[in-house]
């Protein structure tokens, strides 16, 4: 046998794509399922968006551009982050990358040594375990709460916190929690990584998708000792709808910046030049059409929190922002739906799956095994087919 990567092979394949695959297989044979897994906008990218790409090509911007993006991006970006977040940037603190994951994982390329430890949430997003443990560094795994909106707690960072940990990741709102952090918990984290000589890395993808009229508050804002010390992370792919364009940026001090940018021009070089004209008409054109998707989201999270929780044995908490809920399903747990015994996530998953032609995610890809991921990037006609199918075969539970 060949003797392989063995950092390569310590990363875990993605847990969902077992169940993507299954449900891709079975709408094959052309039976009807209703997919809740989507982690992106189910809306086409906004025009002004695609006639400046376009043009972008027509004008022959179809080189290679510098490699840590054009200088008219980074400038919108500057004012993107301060007109929405109040903070104060100059382009040298910019790069762009190859989306938001690019972004995060060069920005741990950058901090890391081997053995650094860098702290998560539980539920997580799937890649930042992996995304570190590619980095040289080691995931510490934080237990959230539930009856804390899944928030981290000081005495949760506390308990985690070793001579080890270089970085704690925030991410607000939070995918799959929904969860956002308010300002005095923001502030509480600030103190303390000040305090304890942590970095934050600020996941910020989701923040134009909050709802109940809750802002979203970047911890770097809060002042510059903090600022200092975050890096923050932010893409185009949520509130443009505009995954597949593959652009996201991070702003933090310049040493962080450089080293980044060192990386990516020697892994990358730069983010597709078209892609970048395109990111820049969605910066500076009009915000109208991301407040049209927010509404269209808040709509359908009203209707799927109120369903669930009339659901038997299911219950959900009502997310403040993001695309998702986390329903829990921990009493369905010991029990048989239709013949087959229900003991994790992914018992549950198939058999919603096999049984109700309805595709969800299982908790465990999240490291949180009461809970199944629903995802309200699809049409509220689907979301009312798929949560009355889950309705009738959980009503079959004696
Ligand atoms: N961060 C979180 C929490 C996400 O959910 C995602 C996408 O699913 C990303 C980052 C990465 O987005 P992208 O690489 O498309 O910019």
């Amino acid at each position: 046998k060949l003797q392989l990567s063995k950092k390569a092979e310590s990363i875990t394949p993605s847990a969902t794509l077992k169940i993507s695959a299954k449900a891709k297989e079975m709408k094959s044979r052309g039976i009807n399922v209703i997919s809740f897994g989507a982690g992106e906008p189910d809306f086409n990218t906004p025009d002004n968006i695609q006639d400046a790409a376009v043009k972008a090509m027509k004008e022959g911007k179809t080189g290679y551009t510098a490699a840590s993006g054009i200088q008219e991006l980074k400038k919108a970006i500057c004012e993107k982050l301060k007109k929405d977040n109040n903070l104060d940037y100059k382009t040298e603190n910019i790069i762009v990358s190859n989306g938001a994951k690019h972004s995060i994982y060069n920005a741990l390329c950058a901090i890391l040594n081997p053995g650094d430890e860098v702290i998560i949430p539980v539920p997580y997003w799937v890649s930042y375990p992996e995304l570190i443990k590619l980095a040289d560094g080691i995931p510490v795994k934080v237990e959230t709460k539930e009856e804390n909106s899944f928030k981290y707690s000081i005495n949760d960072l506390n308990r985690a916190l070793t001579s080890k940990t270089k970085a704690i990741i925030l991410n607000s709102p939070s995918n799959p929690t929904g969860t956002v952090y308010n300002k005095k918990e923001l502030e509480e984290i600030a103190e303390w990584a000040i305090k304890k000589d942590i970095l934050v890395i600020s996941d910020e993808i989701y923040e134009k998708l909050t709802y109940d009229n809750v802002k979203h508050i970047s911890i770097a804002s809060l002042n510059n000792m903090i600022k200092e010390r975050t890096i923050v992370i932010n893409g185009m792919s949520k509130a443009y709808a505009m995954t597949g364009w593959r652009i996201g940026y991070t702003a933090a001090n310049k040493e962080i910046i450089n080293l980044m940018s060192n990386i990516q021009s020697h892994t990358t070089s730069n983010p597709a030049s078209i892609s970048q004209y395109a990111s820049l008409e969605g910066l500076i054109g009009d915000q109208e059409v991301v407040n049209k998707m927010k509404l269209q989201f808040e709509k359908r999270r009203n209707y799927m929190v109120d369903k669930i929780n009339s659901i038997n044995r299911l219950y959900c908490k009502k997310p403040k922002g993001a695309f998702y809920i986390m329903a829990n399903f921990s009493k369905i747990k010991g029990k048989t739906i239709k013949g087959t015994k229900i003991n994790t996530s992914l018992d549950f998953v198939n058999s919603l799956l096999d049984k109700a032609q309805v595709a969800v995610i299982p908790g465990i890809a999240f490291g949180a095994d009461d809970y199944i991921r629903l995802s309200y990037a699809t049409s509220l006609e689907n979301i009312k087919e798929g949560l009355n199918r889950i309705e009738e075969l959980l009503n079959q539970i004696k």
